[in-house]
């Protein structure tokens, strides 16, 4: 069975999300638990931790099928000591508040060399960083997502997050997101080589450390390296793909998230993937 949703709004609180996904005809969904162009923000307040409980159960949406993203400003393999314990606090923050939500995964950027460490180094430091916070956290795993390549942003390329993988002491709380937009413009081509990209993803990290999805269309050229995403059957991701995803099971029993720029289409958009089942 696909679980299929969107990264949805929680301004207001944390408790109206499950209701906008619910509103989308969703059964899973992603959402910042905090501000994430801020650095600090204030706890949870108990009512909204109650209430976000009570409308993912109301609305059938189980916490394995729900995705945190954490804040765009953290960077787990910052170049420099402050940056980087900068970004371990705010990652732990969010690790907790994932905690206090019941929920068991966090979604995350790997992070950025900044041109001034090696990438080998820049790696390790990430894994690091999710060792120390997994120690001090308990029941969410770490879910590291691969990127475009933008800039000198890491995680681009399927052995960057094998190699973080492989640092990481406690296997069984950290796994991969693949986002489609993301790797298409990072190279793999899953338009006209499927099971070719599919097949190196299985072998580089393999499939066991897939834990979600972030399905989006492209407004960028293959290997490009630019994050831009596009709506379901807009951009340059041909449909086909969209449907051949739709019908492997390897896919199954994971969240499979929108990050589509028009949100007044994600109940569309869900339904024409449903209708690829
Ligand atoms: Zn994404
Ligand atoms: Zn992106």
């Amino acid at each position: 069975m696909k679980y299929i949703g969107a990264h949805v709004s929680a301004s207001g609180g944390v408790e109206l999300a499950p209701v906008h996904a619910n509103e989308i005809g969703a059964n899973a969904f992603a959402l910042f638990t905090k501000n994430q162009r801020q650095w600090v923000s204030k706890p949870l307040p108990a009512e909204s931790i109650k209430r976000f409980k009570e409308n993912c159960e109301k609305y059938e949406l189980l916490p394995q099928y729900i995705l945190p993203h954490d804040s765009y400003l953290i960077n787990l393999g910052h170049p420099e000591a402050e940056g980087l314990a900068k970004s371990r606090l705010a990652f732990l923050d969010e690790m907790q508040r994932c905690e206090q939500l019941g929920l068991k995964l966090l979604n995350f950027h790997p992070g950025s060399h900044l041109n001034k460490i090696p990438l080998e180094i820049c790696l390790e430091r990430i894994a690091e960083s999710i060792n120390m916070v997994l120690q001090r956290t308990s029941g969410v795993t770490a879910v590291i997502e691969n990127t475009a390549g933008q800039g000198s942003n890491v995680g681009n390329e399927f052995w960057h997050l094998k190699y973080i993988i492989d640092h990481v002491n406690d296997k069984s709380r950290v796994g991969v997101c693949l986002d489609t937009c993301h790797t298409y413009t990072a190279g793999y081509d899953l338009v006209n080589n499927y099971d070719k990209v599919l097949e190196e993803f299985g072998a580089s990290v393999g499939f066991g450390y897939l834990r979600a999805i972030h399905l989006n269309d492209s407004k960028k050229a293959l290997a490009t390296r630019v994050d831009r995403h596009d709506s379901i059957g807009k951009g340059l991701i041909d449909l086909s793909f969209f449907q051949r995803f739709m019908k492997d099971e390897r896919f199954n029993d994971m969240p499979i998230i929108l990050e589509t720029p028009d949100e007044t289409l994600w109940a569309e958009e869900i339904k024409l993937l449903r209708s690829f089942e």
